[in-house]
Protein backbone atom coordinates (compact mmCIF):
# COMPACT_ATOMS: atom_id res chain seq x y z
CA UNK A 1 0.00 0.00 0.00
CA UNK A 2 1.27 3.74 -0.81
CA UNK A 3 0.28 6.69 1.19
CA UNK A 4 1.36 10.02 1.04
CA UNK A 5 1.25 12.15 4.26
CA UNK A 6 1.44 15.09 5.61
CA UNK A 7 5.04 15.73 6.58
CA UNK A 8 5.90 15.00 3.12
CA UNK A 9 7.27 11.49 3.19
CA UNK A 10 5.94 8.44 1.53
CA UNK A 11 4.99 5.12 2.91
CA UNK A 12 5.44 1.86 1.56
CA UNK A 13 3.98 -1.02 3.18
CA UNK A 14 3.27 -4.90 3.05
CA UNK A 15 3.04 -6.84 5.99
CA UNK A 16 6.46 -7.43 6.25
CA UNK A 17 8.38 -4.56 4.79
CA UNK A 18 7.89 -0.76 5.56
CA UNK A 19 9.77 1.44 3.29
CA UNK A 20 9.51 5.06 4.21
CA UNK A 21 10.86 8.01 2.04
CA UNK A 22 10.60 11.52 3.23
CA UNK A 23 12.73 14.49 1.85
CA UNK A 24 15.89 14.65 3.92
CA UNK A 25 15.84 10.36 4.55
CA UNK A 26 14.73 7.25 3.41
CA UNK A 27 14.44 4.39 5.87
CA UNK A 28 13.84 0.65 5.59
CA UNK A 29 12.00 -1.38 7.86
CA UNK A 30 12.10 -4.86 7.93
CA UNK A 31 9.04 -7.04 9.94
CA UNK A 32 8.96 -10.62 10.19
CA UNK A 33 5.75 -12.09 11.33
CA UNK A 34 2.38 -10.89 10.88
CA UNK A 35 1.61 -7.06 11.35
CA UNK A 36 -0.21 -7.89 14.87
CA UNK A 37 2.54 -10.00 16.31
CA UNK A 38 5.84 -10.20 14.94
CA UNK A 39 7.77 -12.83 16.49
CA UNK A 40 11.15 -10.86 15.87
CA UNK A 41 9.58 -8.28 18.39
CA UNK A 42 9.08 -11.22 20.99
CA UNK A 43 11.25 -11.34 24.06
CA UNK A 44 9.91 -13.77 26.51
CA UNK A 45 11.57 -13.24 30.28
CA UNK A 46 12.89 -16.30 32.01
CA UNK A 47 14.70 -17.08 35.17
CA UNK A 48 18.90 -17.50 35.02
CA UNK A 49 17.51 -21.69 36.18
CA UNK A 50 15.41 -21.70 33.05
CA UNK A 51 18.33 -20.52 30.81
CA UNK A 52 20.55 -22.99 32.35
CA UNK A 53 18.50 -25.64 31.89
CA UNK A 54 17.71 -24.55 28.00
CA UNK A 55 21.49 -24.52 28.29
CA UNK A 56 21.90 -28.18 29.80
CA UNK A 57 19.36 -29.72 27.05
CA UNK A 58 21.24 -28.22 24.64
CA UNK A 59 24.59 -29.38 25.52
CA UNK A 60 23.14 -32.48 26.55
CA UNK A 61 21.90 -34.00 23.39
CA UNK A 62 23.13 -31.94 20.85
CA UNK A 63 26.97 -31.42 21.67
CA UNK A 64 27.62 -34.82 22.77
CA UNK A 65 27.54 -36.65 19.78
CA UNK A 66 30.83 -37.84 19.75
CA UNK A 67 31.32 -39.57 23.51
CA UNK A 68 27.53 -40.94 23.08
CA UNK A 69 29.43 -42.74 20.17
CA UNK A 70 32.03 -44.09 21.97
CA UNK A 71 29.94 -45.59 24.93
CA UNK A 72 27.35 -47.03 23.04
CA UNK A 73 30.26 -48.30 20.62
CA UNK A 74 29.40 -52.25 19.97
CA UNK A 75 25.75 -52.03 21.56
CA UNK A 76 22.47 -53.39 19.40
CA UNK A 77 19.64 -51.37 19.43
CA UNK A 78 17.69 -54.20 19.61
CA UNK A 79 18.64 -54.79 23.19
CA UNK A 80 16.47 -52.58 25.16
CA UNK A 81 18.99 -51.96 27.86
CA UNK A 82 21.03 -50.11 25.23
CA UNK A 83 17.59 -47.88 25.09
CA UNK A 84 17.34 -47.20 29.18
CA UNK A 85 21.54 -46.92 28.81
CA UNK A 86 21.31 -44.08 26.35
CA UNK A 87 18.75 -42.19 28.27
CA UNK A 88 20.68 -42.45 31.61
CA UNK A 89 23.82 -41.29 29.40
CA UNK A 90 21.63 -38.14 27.96
CA UNK A 91 19.61 -37.55 31.38
CA UNK A 92 23.53 -37.48 33.35
CA UNK A 93 24.92 -35.42 30.13
CA UNK A 94 22.06 -32.56 31.06
CA UNK A 95 22.11 -33.06 34.80
CA UNK A 96 26.44 -32.71 35.25
CA UNK A 97 26.05 -29.41 32.85
CA UNK A 98 23.06 -28.26 35.19
CA UNK A 99 24.76 -28.97 38.49
CA UNK A 100 27.65 -26.89 36.64
CA UNK A 101 25.77 -23.89 35.34
CA UNK A 102 24.18 -23.56 38.59
CA UNK A 103 27.27 -23.05 40.77
CA UNK A 104 28.34 -20.48 38.44
CA UNK A 105 25.15 -18.78 36.51
CA UNK A 106 23.93 -15.30 37.50
CA UNK A 107 21.63 -12.88 36.37
CA UNK A 108 23.89 -10.03 35.35
CA UNK A 109 26.71 -12.83 33.79
CA UNK A 110 24.35 -15.51 32.60
CA UNK A 111 24.34 -14.04 28.76
CA UNK A 112 27.70 -13.65 28.44
CA UNK A 113 29.08 -16.90 30.29
CA UNK A 114 26.83 -18.83 27.96
CA UNK A 115 27.36 -16.72 24.92
CA UNK A 116 31.52 -17.98 25.66
CA UNK A 117 30.52 -21.65 26.33
CA UNK A 118 28.36 -22.09 23.25
CA UNK A 119 30.79 -20.33 20.87
CA UNK A 120 33.62 -22.08 22.30
CA UNK A 121 31.49 -25.67 22.19
CA UNK A 122 30.61 -25.07 18.66
CA UNK A 123 34.46 -25.01 17.69
CA UNK A 124 35.17 -27.99 20.11
CA UNK A 125 32.24 -30.26 18.50
CA UNK A 126 33.70 -29.52 14.83
CA UNK A 127 37.07 -30.83 15.93
CA UNK A 128 36.13 -33.54 17.86
CA UNK A 129 33.96 -34.94 15.44
CA UNK A 130 35.84 -34.01 12.04
CA UNK A 131 39.06 -35.24 13.51
CA UNK A 132 38.24 -37.41 16.53
CA UNK A 133 39.73 -34.91 19.19
CA UNK A 134 39.60 -35.60 22.76
CA UNK A 135 39.79 -32.43 24.89
CA UNK A 136 42.40 -33.64 27.60
CA UNK A 137 44.50 -31.90 29.47
CA UNK A 138 47.07 -32.40 27.45
CA UNK A 139 45.13 -31.18 24.17
CA UNK A 140 43.87 -28.06 25.73
CA UNK A 141 47.51 -27.07 26.41
CA UNK A 142 48.30 -27.71 22.59
CA UNK A 143 45.41 -25.79 21.69
CA UNK A 144 46.25 -22.91 24.70
CA UNK A 145 49.49 -22.42 23.41
CA UNK A 146 48.60 -22.35 19.17
CA UNK A 147 50.07 -19.52 17.77
CA UNK A 148 48.48 -17.18 15.51
CA UNK A 149 49.73 -19.00 12.34
CA UNK A 150 49.00 -22.27 13.61
CA UNK A 151 45.42 -21.81 14.67
CA UNK A 152 44.53 -19.92 11.25
CA UNK A 153 45.14 -22.86 9.11
CA UNK A 154 42.40 -25.05 11.42
CA UNK A 155 39.87 -22.39 10.00
CA UNK A 156 37.84 -22.48 6.93
CA UNK A 157 34.89 -21.70 5.32
CA UNK A 158 33.58 -25.43 5.94
CA UNK A 159 33.18 -24.96 9.61
CA UNK A 160 30.42 -22.07 8.64
CA UNK A 161 27.09 -24.51 8.44
CA UNK A 162 28.35 -26.48 11.94
CA UNK A 163 29.05 -22.75 13.46
CA UNK A 164 25.71 -21.81 12.14
CA UNK A 165 23.80 -24.38 13.59
CA UNK A 166 26.24 -25.06 16.94
CA UNK A 167 26.94 -21.07 17.84
CA UNK A 168 24.84 -18.88 16.09
CA UNK A 169 21.15 -20.52 16.62
CA UNK A 170 21.42 -20.74 20.23
CA UNK A 171 22.94 -17.15 20.36
CA UNK A 172 20.09 -16.02 18.02
CA UNK A 173 17.72 -17.39 21.16
CA UNK A 174 19.78 -16.66 24.01
CA UNK A 175 20.19 -12.72 23.23
CA UNK A 176 16.08 -12.66 22.30
CA UNK A 177 15.46 -13.52 26.22
CA UNK A 178 15.26 -10.99 29.06
CA UNK A 179 16.49 -12.45 32.54
CA UNK A 180 14.08 -12.42 35.32
CA UNK A 181 15.05 -10.57 38.52
CA UNK A 182 13.81 -12.31 41.36
CA UNK A 183 14.23 -11.09 45.39
CA UNK A 184 16.83 -12.81 47.13
CA UNK A 185 15.24 -15.17 49.20
CA UNK A 186 13.41 -16.47 46.26
CA UNK A 187 16.44 -16.73 44.24
CA UNK A 188 18.46 -18.67 46.63
CA UNK A 189 15.25 -20.72 47.01
CA UNK A 190 14.84 -21.48 43.48
CA UNK A 191 18.81 -22.16 43.05
CA UNK A 192 18.78 -24.88 45.84
CA UNK A 193 16.33 -26.55 44.27
CA UNK A 194 17.54 -26.50 40.64
CA UNK A 195 20.98 -28.06 42.44
CA UNK A 196 19.55 -30.52 44.25
CA UNK A 197 17.35 -31.55 41.16
CA UNK A 198 20.76 -31.41 39.28
CA UNK A 199 22.59 -33.41 41.15
CA UNK A 200 19.55 -35.80 41.69
CA UNK A 201 19.14 -36.15 37.97
CA UNK A 202 23.25 -36.60 37.61
CA UNK A 203 23.56 -39.27 40.52
CA UNK A 204 20.16 -40.89 39.65
CA UNK A 205 21.04 -41.14 35.98
CA UNK A 206 24.18 -43.21 37.00
CA UNK A 207 22.99 -45.12 39.63
CA UNK A 208 20.36 -46.92 37.47
CA UNK A 209 23.01 -48.40 34.61
CA UNK A 210 26.20 -47.79 37.51
CA UNK A 211 27.63 -51.40 36.65
CA UNK A 212 27.72 -50.72 32.83
CA UNK A 213 29.02 -47.42 33.24
CA UNK A 214 31.86 -47.84 35.74
CA UNK A 215 33.54 -50.56 33.80
CA UNK A 216 32.91 -48.22 31.17
CA UNK A 217 34.74 -45.40 32.63
CA UNK A 218 37.77 -48.14 34.19
CA UNK A 219 37.94 -49.45 30.73
CA UNK A 220 38.02 -46.49 29.13
CA UNK A 221 39.48 -43.55 30.94
CA UNK A 222 40.05 -40.91 27.89
CA UNK A 223 35.94 -40.97 26.82
CA UNK A 224 35.20 -38.73 29.89
CA UNK A 225 37.58 -36.15 28.00
CA UNK A 226 34.61 -36.36 25.26
CA UNK A 227 31.87 -34.92 27.53
CA UNK A 228 31.47 -31.45 26.20
CA UNK A 229 32.03 -28.91 27.60
CA UNK A 230 32.85 -30.61 30.51
CA UNK A 231 36.18 -31.71 29.29
CA UNK A 232 37.42 -28.33 27.71
CA UNK A 233 36.22 -26.60 31.11
CA UNK A 234 37.80 -29.23 33.28
CA UNK A 235 41.12 -29.79 30.87
CA UNK A 236 41.64 -25.91 30.95
CA UNK A 237 41.34 -25.76 35.03
CA UNK A 238 43.58 -28.51 35.25
CA UNK A 239 46.26 -26.99 33.04
CA UNK A 240 45.85 -23.51 34.84
CA UNK A 241 46.13 -25.03 38.06
CA UNK A 242 49.31 -26.76 37.04
CA UNK A 243 51.00 -23.55 35.12
CA UNK A 244 50.75 -21.61 38.35
CA UNK A 245 51.99 -24.04 40.67
CA UNK A 246 55.24 -24.64 38.55
CA UNK A 247 55.43 -20.98 38.35
CA UNK A 248 55.48 -20.49 41.74
CA UNK A 249 58.68 -22.67 41.59
CA UNK A 250 61.99 -22.90 40.39
CA UNK A 251 63.00 -25.78 38.35
CA UNK A 252 64.41 -28.40 39.47
CA UNK A 253 67.80 -28.75 39.04
CA UNK A 254 69.29 -31.77 37.11
CA UNK A 255 72.48 -33.56 36.72
CA UNK A 256 74.23 -30.85 38.76
CA UNK A 257 77.12 -32.90 38.91
CA UNK A 258 77.36 -33.02 34.51
CA UNK A 259 81.13 -32.70 33.11
CA UNK A 260 82.73 -33.83 30.16
CA UNK A 261 84.37 -37.39 30.37
CA UNK A 262 88.34 -37.30 30.75
CA UNK A 263 88.46 -38.29 27.67
CA UNK A 264 87.85 -34.98 26.14
CA UNK A 265 91.37 -33.83 27.57
CA UNK A 266 92.60 -36.00 24.40
CA UNK A 267 90.09 -34.69 21.73
CA UNK A 268 91.57 -33.31 18.69
CA UNK A 269 88.37 -31.33 17.26
CA UNK A 270 85.04 -29.71 18.83
CA UNK A 271 82.26 -31.29 18.55
CA UNK A 272 79.17 -30.21 16.65
CA UNK A 273 76.26 -32.17 17.29
CA UNK A 274 72.35 -31.40 15.40
CA UNK A 275 69.97 -32.79 16.70
CA UNK A 276 66.78 -32.31 14.74
CA UNK A 277 63.43 -32.85 16.38
CA UNK A 278 61.20 -33.85 13.22
CA UNK A 279 57.25 -33.04 13.39
CA UNK A 280 54.49 -35.20 12.82
CA UNK A 281 56.10 -37.17 10.81
CA UNK A 282 54.91 -40.92 11.10
CA UNK A 283 57.27 -44.39 10.75
CA UNK A 284 54.62 -45.97 8.68
CA UNK A 285 55.36 -43.70 5.89
CA UNK A 286 58.98 -43.65 6.26
CA UNK A 287 60.75 -44.38 2.86
CA UNK A 288 63.30 -45.98 5.07
CA UNK A 289 60.87 -48.10 7.09
CA UNK A 290 59.95 -49.92 4.02
CA UNK A 291 57.25 -48.08 3.07
CA UNK A 292 55.70 -49.02 -0.26
CA UNK A 293 56.48 -45.87 -1.79
CA UNK A 294 60.48 -43.83 -1.13
CA UNK A 295 59.53 -40.65 0.94
CA UNK A 296 62.96 -40.97 1.97
CA UNK A 297 65.26 -41.17 -0.98
CA UNK A 298 68.30 -38.69 -0.52
CA UNK A 299 68.69 -40.15 3.04
CA UNK A 300 68.50 -43.74 1.35
CA UNK A 301 71.53 -42.75 -0.82
CA UNK A 302 73.41 -41.70 2.53
CA UNK A 303 75.64 -43.54 4.78
CA UNK A 304 72.52 -43.01 7.85
CA UNK A 305 71.83 -45.20 10.53
CA UNK A 306 67.64 -45.90 10.56
CA UNK A 307 66.07 -46.65 13.52
CA UNK A 308 62.90 -48.40 12.31
CA UNK A 309 60.78 -49.12 15.30
CA UNK A 310 60.85 -46.13 17.50
CA UNK A 311 57.80 -44.92 19.73
CA UNK A 312 56.93 -41.45 20.80
CA UNK A 313 56.33 -40.06 24.63
CA UNK A 314 53.34 -38.67 23.52
CA UNK A 315 51.24 -37.69 20.96
CA UNK A 316 51.27 -34.00 20.40
CA UNK A 317 54.23 -31.66 20.57
CA UNK A 318 53.17 -30.27 24.38
CA UNK A 319 53.85 -33.48 25.77
CA UNK A 320 56.25 -34.94 23.37
CA UNK A 321 59.01 -32.39 23.68
CA UNK A 322 59.24 -31.87 27.15
CA UNK A 323 59.11 -35.68 28.04
CA UNK A 324 62.00 -36.68 24.92
CA UNK A 325 64.70 -33.82 26.56
CA UNK A 326 63.78 -34.90 30.31
CA UNK A 327 65.58 -38.07 32.13
CA UNK A 328 62.13 -39.05 33.38
CA UNK A 329 60.68 -40.38 30.16
CA UNK A 330 57.21 -42.39 29.77
CA UNK A 331 58.50 -44.88 31.37
CA UNK A 332 58.09 -42.97 35.48
CA UNK A 333 55.89 -40.36 33.40
CA UNK A 334 54.51 -37.35 35.60
CA UNK A 335 53.73 -34.32 33.96
CA UNK A 336 54.26 -31.79 36.50
CA UNK A 337 57.76 -32.94 37.56
CA UNK A 338 58.60 -33.51 33.63
CA UNK A 339 57.69 -29.77 33.49
CA UNK A 340 59.22 -28.49 36.24
CA UNK A 341 62.59 -29.88 35.96
CA UNK A 342 65.73 -29.37 33.70
CA UNK A 343 66.26 -31.03 30.48
CA UNK A 344 69.08 -32.39 28.41
CA UNK A 345 69.97 -28.93 27.15
CA UNK A 346 70.24 -27.53 30.73
CA UNK A 347 72.66 -30.97 31.88
CA UNK A 348 74.58 -30.34 28.16
CA UNK A 349 74.57 -26.52 29.10
CA UNK A 350 76.29 -27.19 32.56
CA UNK A 351 78.99 -29.53 30.98
CA UNK A 352 80.43 -26.89 29.07
CA UNK A 353 78.56 -27.32 26.09
CA UNK A 354 77.61 -24.17 23.78
CA UNK A 355 73.39 -25.17 23.03
CA UNK A 356 71.42 -23.24 20.86
CA UNK A 357 67.39 -23.85 20.34
CA UNK A 358 66.46 -22.85 16.93
CA UNK A 359 63.02 -23.04 16.00
CA UNK A 360 60.70 -22.89 12.77
CA UNK A 361 57.68 -23.99 15.01
CA UNK A 362 55.57 -22.77 18.22
CA UNK A 363 58.87 -23.07 20.92
CA UNK A 364 60.89 -25.16 22.83
CA UNK A 365 57.93 -26.09 25.34
CA UNK A 366 60.31 -24.68 28.64
CA UNK A 367 63.19 -27.63 27.21
CA UNK A 368 65.54 -24.23 26.78
CA UNK A 369 64.58 -22.35 29.24
CA UNK A 370 67.07 -19.93 30.13
CA UNK A 371 69.07 -21.28 27.08
CA UNK A 372 70.46 -19.14 23.58
CA UNK A 373 67.45 -19.68 21.18
CA UNK A 374 66.69 -18.22 17.90
CA UNK A 375 63.07 -18.24 16.60
CA UNK A 376 62.93 -17.94 13.09
CA UNK A 377 61.69 -14.87 11.57
CA UNK A 378 59.53 -14.57 8.54
CA UNK A 379 59.91 -11.42 7.71
CA UNK A 380 63.76 -12.09 7.55
CA UNK A 381 63.04 -14.80 4.72
CA UNK A 382 60.36 -13.70 2.52
CA UNK A 383 61.63 -16.33 0.34
CA UNK A 384 61.04 -19.14 2.39
CA UNK A 385 57.74 -18.13 3.78
CA UNK A 386 54.44 -17.30 3.21
CA UNK A 387 51.34 -16.34 5.82
CA UNK A 388 53.87 -16.15 8.81
CA UNK A 389 55.43 -19.71 8.18
CA UNK A 390 58.56 -20.67 7.05
CA UNK A 391 59.94 -23.90 4.90
CA UNK A 392 62.14 -25.60 7.18
CA UNK A 393 64.97 -24.68 4.96
CA UNK A 394 65.25 -21.32 6.67
CA UNK A 395 66.67 -23.35 9.47
CA UNK A 396 69.65 -24.12 7.98
CA UNK A 397 70.16 -20.34 7.15
CA UNK A 398 73.74 -19.00 8.82
CA UNK A 399 73.92 -22.29 10.85
CA UNK A 400 77.74 -21.80 10.33
CA UNK A 401 77.24 -18.26 11.80
CA UNK A 402 75.89 -20.13 15.57
CA UNK A 403 78.50 -18.99 18.43
CA UNK A 404 80.40 -22.30 19.62
CA UNK A 405 81.64 -22.61 23.24
CA UNK A 406 85.72 -21.76 24.16
CA UNK A 407 87.02 -25.10 22.84
CA UNK A 408 84.45 -24.33 19.59
CA UNK A 409 81.76 -27.41 20.60
CA UNK A 410 77.96 -26.69 19.87
CA UNK A 411 74.55 -28.28 20.11
CA UNK A 412 72.32 -27.41 18.27
CA UNK A 413 68.30 -28.52 18.21
CA UNK A 414 67.15 -27.48 14.93
CA UNK A 415 63.11 -27.62 15.76
CA UNK A 416 61.38 -28.11 12.02
CA UNK A 417 57.69 -27.32 11.11
CA UNK A 418 58.01 -30.94 9.48
CA UNK A 419 54.90 -32.29 8.36
CA UNK A 420 52.53 -29.91 10.68
CA UNK A 421 48.89 -30.48 9.31
CA UNK A 422 46.46 -30.15 8.61
CA UNK A 423 47.75 -28.24 5.55
CA UNK A 424 50.90 -30.26 4.82
CA UNK A 425 50.66 -29.09 0.91
CA UNK A 426 52.13 -26.09 2.70
CA UNK A 427 54.95 -27.84 4.37
CA UNK A 428 56.60 -28.37 1.47
CA UNK A 429 57.98 -26.01 -2.20
CA UNK A 430 56.08 -26.80 -5.26
CA UNK A 431 59.39 -28.79 -6.97
CA UNK A 432 58.41 -30.89 -4.12
CA UNK A 433 55.04 -31.88 -5.52
CA UNK A 434 55.34 -35.35 -6.55
CA UNK A 435 52.97 -37.71 -5.21
CA UNK A 436 49.95 -35.74 -6.78
CA UNK A 437 46.87 -35.23 -6.41
CA UNK A 438 47.17 -33.31 -3.64
CA UNK A 439 45.08 -32.30 -0.76
CA UNK A 440 45.28 -28.35 -0.87
CA UNK A 441 43.17 -27.15 1.97
CA UNK A 442 43.32 -27.70 5.47
CA UNK A 443 39.62 -29.15 5.70
CA UNK A 444 40.97 -32.73 5.52
CA UNK A 445 37.61 -34.33 5.19
CA UNK A 446 36.77 -32.33 1.50
CA UNK A 447 39.94 -34.50 0.18
CA UNK A 448 39.47 -37.96 -0.56
CA UNK A 449 42.40 -40.35 1.37
CA UNK A 450 44.65 -40.47 -1.32
CA UNK A 451 44.76 -36.50 -1.75
CA UNK A 452 46.10 -35.95 1.79
CA UNK A 453 48.74 -39.00 2.10
CA UNK A 454 49.93 -37.72 -1.17
CA UNK A 455 50.37 -34.11 0.73
CA UNK A 456 51.80 -35.77 3.70
CA UNK A 457 54.19 -37.85 2.07
CA UNK A 458 55.50 -34.58 -0.11
CA UNK A 459 55.76 -32.96 3.13
CA UNK A 460 58.09 -36.13 4.12
CA UNK A 461 60.27 -35.98 0.89
CA UNK A 462 61.20 -32.70 1.82
CA UNK A 463 61.94 -33.07 5.37
CA UNK A 464 64.02 -35.90 3.17
CA UNK A 465 65.74 -33.19 1.35
CA UNK A 466 66.23 -30.87 4.59
CA UNK A 467 67.77 -33.73 6.38
CA UNK A 468 70.07 -34.58 3.62
CA UNK A 469 71.02 -30.93 3.90
CA UNK A 470 72.35 -30.48 7.03
CA UNK A 471 74.38 -33.89 6.38
CA UNK A 472 76.08 -32.22 3.91
CA UNK A 473 76.58 -28.67 5.75
CA UNK A 474 77.71 -31.20 8.94
CA UNK A 475 80.03 -33.14 6.12
CA UNK A 476 81.57 -29.61 4.63
CA UNK A 477 82.61 -29.31 8.49
CA UNK A 478 84.07 -32.89 9.20
CA UNK A 479 87.58 -31.98 8.60
CA UNK A 480 87.48 -29.12 11.57
CA UNK A 481 84.42 -30.61 13.66
CA UNK A 482 82.96 -34.23 15.08
CA UNK A 483 79.77 -33.84 13.04
CA UNK A 484 76.56 -35.89 13.69
CA UNK A 485 73.18 -35.61 12.96
CA UNK A 486 70.33 -37.12 15.43
CA UNK A 487 66.79 -36.95 13.91
CA UNK A 488 63.40 -37.88 15.56
CA UNK A 489 60.12 -36.55 14.80
CA UNK A 490 58.55 -36.12 17.96
CA UNK A 491 54.77 -37.75 17.14
CA UNK A 492 53.05 -39.22 14.66
CA UNK A 493 49.67 -38.47 12.57
CA UNK A 494 46.40 -39.98 12.08
CA UNK A 495 45.41 -39.84 7.86
CA UNK A 496 41.58 -40.70 8.30
CA UNK A 497 42.67 -44.47 9.79
CA UNK A 498 39.40 -45.28 11.98
CA UNK A 499 38.06 -42.17 11.06
CA UNK A 500 41.24 -40.40 12.87
CA UNK A 501 42.85 -37.36 11.78
CA UNK A 502 46.20 -35.29 12.74
CA UNK A 503 47.04 -36.45 16.02
CA UNK A 504 46.58 -36.03 20.13
CA UNK A 505 44.62 -39.25 21.14
CA UNK A 506 45.31 -39.77 24.59
CA UNK A 507 48.39 -41.80 24.87
CA UNK A 508 46.75 -45.05 26.15
CA UNK A 509 44.57 -45.50 23.08
CA UNK A 510 46.73 -43.77 20.97
CA UNK A 511 47.36 -45.85 17.34
CA UNK A 512 50.46 -46.62 15.85
CA UNK A 513 50.17 -44.02 13.79
CA UNK A 514 50.52 -41.11 15.92
CA UNK A 515 53.21 -42.74 18.63
CA UNK A 516 55.49 -44.28 16.12
CA UNK A 517 58.45 -42.34 14.44
CA UNK A 518 61.31 -41.99 12.30
CA UNK A 519 64.57 -41.30 14.02
CA UNK A 520 67.62 -41.28 11.77
CA UNK A 521 71.70 -40.95 13.09
CA UNK A 522 74.11 -39.62 10.74
CA UNK A 523 77.86 -39.56 12.27
CA UNK A 524 80.97 -38.28 10.55
CA UNK A 525 83.90 -41.09 10.82
CA UNK A 526 85.93 -38.43 12.96
CA UNK A 527 82.97 -38.15 15.82
CA UNK A 528 83.15 -42.20 15.07
CA UNK A 529 86.44 -42.80 15.73
CA UNK A 530 86.62 -39.62 18.77
CA UNK A 531 84.39 -40.66 20.34
CA UNK A 532 85.23 -44.54 20.24
CA UNK A 533 81.92 -45.88 18.78
CA UNK A 534 81.99 -49.34 16.85
CA UNK A 535 79.68 -48.75 13.56
CA UNK A 536 78.82 -51.99 13.41
CA UNK A 537 77.71 -52.35 16.84
CA UNK A 538 75.22 -49.63 16.14
CA UNK A 539 74.03 -50.67 12.81
CA UNK A 540 73.19 -53.88 14.85
CA UNK A 541 70.83 -51.83 16.66
CA UNK A 542 68.83 -50.06 14.57
CA UNK A 543 65.84 -52.71 14.46
CA UNK A 544 65.39 -53.08 17.86
CA UNK A 545 62.34 -51.46 20.28
CA UNK A 546 63.61 -47.79 21.03
CA UNK A 547 62.10 -44.89 22.28
CA UNK A 548 61.91 -41.04 23.16
CA UNK A 549 62.74 -42.24 26.56
CA UNK A 550 66.41 -43.15 25.09
CA UNK A 551 67.24 -39.61 24.06
CA UNK A 552 68.25 -37.88 27.38
CA UNK A 553 70.89 -40.49 28.11
CA UNK A 554 71.89 -41.68 24.35
CA UNK A 555 73.06 -38.07 23.76
CA UNK A 556 74.86 -37.72 27.04
CA UNK A 557 76.87 -41.09 26.09
CA UNK A 558 77.54 -40.16 22.70
CA UNK A 559 79.24 -36.85 23.95
CA UNK A 560 80.24 -38.61 26.66
CA UNK A 561 79.53 -36.48 29.20
CA UNK A 562 79.81 -37.93 32.72
CA UNK A 563 76.58 -37.35 35.41
CA UNK A 564 74.87 -39.53 38.10
CA UNK A 565 71.47 -38.93 36.18
CA UNK A 566 72.95 -40.84 33.66
CA UNK A 567 71.70 -44.17 33.25
CA UNK A 568 73.42 -46.55 30.74
CA UNK A 569 70.81 -49.13 30.12
CA UNK A 570 69.00 -46.34 28.76
CA UNK A 571 71.88 -44.92 26.54
CA UNK A 572 71.41 -46.63 23.02
CA UNK A 573 75.13 -46.35 22.12
CA UNK A 574 76.58 -47.55 25.29
CA UNK A 575 77.11 -50.87 23.96
CA UNK A 576 78.99 -49.69 21.41
CA UNK A 577 81.42 -47.87 22.73
CA UNK A 578 84.97 -49.33 23.07
ZN1 LIG B 1 54.26 -31.92 17.25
Amino acid sequence: MLTMQSDACIRFSLPSIRLVGCRRQMSLALELGTPSGSWWRFRPTVSTEVLAVAASLFFGFACNSAFLTGVLAGRSWTDPATWVFTASMLVMLTGLHLLLLSLVLHRWIARPVLSVLIVATAFATYYMQRFGVYLDPSMLRNVLRTDVAEASELFGLGMLPHLLFYAGLPLLVLWRVRVAKRPLLRALAVRGVTLVAASGLLIGSVLLVFQDFSALMRNQKELRYLITPANYLYSSARVLVSDTRQAAKPREVVGADARRAPSWGTRTRPALFVIAVGETARAANWGLNGYARQTTPELAALDVLNFSDVTACGTNTETSLPCMFSAIGRRDYDEDRIRGSESLLHVLNRAGFQVLWRDNQSGCKGVCEGLPQQQIDPAQLPELCVEGRCLDDALLQGLDTVARDAQGNLVVVLHMLGNHGPTYSKRYPDTFRRFTPTCDTGELRKCSREEIVNAYDNALLYTDHILARTIAFLKERQAHFDTALLYVSDHGESLGENGLYLHGVPYAIAPDEQTKVPMVWWLSDGFTSSFSLDRNCLAGQIARPWAHDQLFHTVLGLLQVETSVYERKLDISAACRR
